[in-house]
């Protein structure tokens, strides 16, 4: 992923982040305001409004009044689409400086962002606008009764809440408010405050696209105070939130009295089985790369790596090798391939781990410490653990930083029950030259994605989602717009 392009950006300040309530862009009524940092430099890139409550309730007042009587759930599908297909244009248009605000926020690396997260942004608002121009709607006859002809129609939900986290909030955000829009939702988006930055010019998207007042509402502040309010308000009809499988439970609860919509991507622990049969230079990479692109900051990272015994020792080493070599430095530096971690608190927990590690019966073969670009910085070096068992504390739990356990199996049945013993069903790999045998495994692993010979590999038209304690509910694909709908019967009596 070492990237050859010459334009190194520059790092910037960005104007204070402000509320879009109501088509207005404002502070929040108490002044209050919040910092993000870089976690690159350890310094202040700019401040973001902190929302108050009322400022919660603004918003979705406002999303609830474009709802009611505004245009854009009347408006015919074929007319949204149009604004989408603007949104996805707009997009593109800026895709530089939505790489430079992760980059410095996220601490994604800029080359990374640009040639891979940008697209497929741009990708979900044009999938989904295209999807929301079939046809919805159908039209029946009753067996039973000549007379009796039977419409139904998809409705949109109403008001949706979209609550995004720390990693790819991009990416994240636009899976949501793409399908929701398409459908014809309101939206208040609440992103994390770690990584507010490209919220905030998406919200300036959706202006400039034409996306009607109301209809696009962005708060930013604490997500313990804000988040609660957003789930329990009696006008939001769904929460869409990605994020971790406590705070999601979280969600689950507080919106049971309004009985919520509710779809949950959350945590995960995603083995990669490696058998001997693979080619194994090219199961390395996948391997690498899958726990290691984004410094492991990914849900769905490979971050359990089960490896047949015959070419245990073969893999690790060579892995070992790619973790030593790796290029650790700052996201707008093409030749980075390893940036820092998002923010203090990570980095924190993420050392944590690797100290829980080095006293474990696992063996640290690459990584284990900390570093500094020029005196500064939230980086961890790529730690790769051999001989881990699954029981490990570092195998169990997620840890949402570039640390890997890799753990020896025997036989697929082997190879089965430990990847399926997890609380979590997010990803899983399977790297074999044996396709016959992959189909065969794949069938037998809990989780909601299985990738055959790769890894991080996404599209607009592909299902994302978790089994078990990753979650619940599809973003992308076909099944992604119906959540965000509801189902209308119009029984008519033609006699
Ligand atoms: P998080 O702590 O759960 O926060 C996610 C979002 O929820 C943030 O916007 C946060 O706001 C908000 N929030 C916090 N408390 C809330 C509450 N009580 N009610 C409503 N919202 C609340 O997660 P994170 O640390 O940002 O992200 C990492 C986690 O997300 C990992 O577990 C990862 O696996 C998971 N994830 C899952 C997927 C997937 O597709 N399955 C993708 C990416 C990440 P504040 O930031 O203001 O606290």
């Amino acid at each position: 992923m070492v990237q050859q392009s010459a334009h190194i950006p520059q790092r910037k300040r960005f104007p204070r982040g402000q509320l879009l309530i109501d088509g207005q862009w404002r502070d929040a009524s108490d002044g209050a305001t919040l910092p993000t940092l870089d976690p690159t430099t350890e310094e202040t890139i700019t401040e973001f409004a902190k929302a108050t409550i009322g400022d919660v309730d603004a918003a979705v007042q406002a999303a609830r009044t474009a709802f009611e009587t505004g245009a854009w759930p009347r408006m015919h599908h074929e007319a949204r689409a149009r604004v989408l297909f603007r949104v996805a244009d707009l997009l593109d248009e800026r895709a530089e400086d939505f790489a430079l605000r992760e980059a410095m926020d996220m601490g994604m690396p800029y080359r990374d962002f640009v040639d891979i997260i940008m697209p497929h942004c741009a990708g979900l608002f044009r999938f989904f606008g295209g999807l929301a121009m079939h046809a919805m709607d159908g039209a029946y006859r009753s067996s039973y009764d000549p007379h009796t002809r039977i419409l139904t129609r998809r409705e949109p939900l109403g008001v949706v809440a979209a609550i995004t986290p720390f990693n790819f909030p991009l990416a994240l955000t636009c899976s949501k408010v793409a399908p929701a829009l398409a459908a014809g939702n309101t939206i208040v988006h609440k992103p994390a405050s770690d990584t507010p930055l490209t919220a905030l010019a998406l919200a300036q998207v959706m202006l400039d696209a034409g996306v009607p007042e109301g209809v696009y509402n962005l708060i930013t502040g604490p997500g313990g105070t804000l988040g609660d309010t957003l789930v329990k308000h009696s006008l939001v009809d769904k929460v869409a939130f990605t994020g971790s499988t406590a705070v999601g439970q979280n969600i689950i609860r507080n919106g049971a009295d309004t009985l919520k919509h509710t779809t949950t991507e959350l945590g995960g622990k995603s083995p990669n089985l490696i058998f001997a049969d693979a080619d194994i230079d090219a199961a390395v990479q996948v391997a690498f790369w899958g726990i290691f692109w984004n410094k492991g900051e990914v849900c769905v990272a490979s971050s359990r790596l089960l490896v047949e015994r015959p070419v245990y020792d073969e893999v690790v080493e060579k892995l070992a090798r790619m973790a030593q070599a790796a290029v650790l430095g700052d996201p707008l530096d093409p030749q980075t391939q390893v940036g820092p971690i998002a923010s203090r608190a990570e980095f924190d927990k993420v050392r944590q781990y690797v100290e829980a590690g080095k006293t474990s019966t696992a063996r640290l073969v690459a990584g284990g410490g900390t570093r500094k670009i020029n005196g500064k910085g939230l980086f961890i070096e790529p730690t790769i653990f051999s001989d881990a068992t699954n029981d490990l504390k570092i195998s169990r739990e997620e840890i949402f930083g570039p640390v890997l356990p890799v753990i020896p199996f025997d036989n697929d049945d082997e190879a089965v029950r430990i990847a399926n013993d997890t609380p979590y069903g997010l990803a899983s790999g399977i790297q074999t030259r044996n396709l016959a045998r992959a189909l065969r495994l794949a069938d037998r692993i809990n989780a909601g994605t299985v990738w055959i010979n790769t890894w991080h590999k996404y599209h607009p038209n592909g299902p994302f989602g978790g089994y078990k304690m990753s979650g619940y509910g599809r973003e992308q694909g076909a099944e992604a717009l119906e959540s965000y709908t509801q189902h209308k019967s119009i029984w008519a009596n033609i006699a």
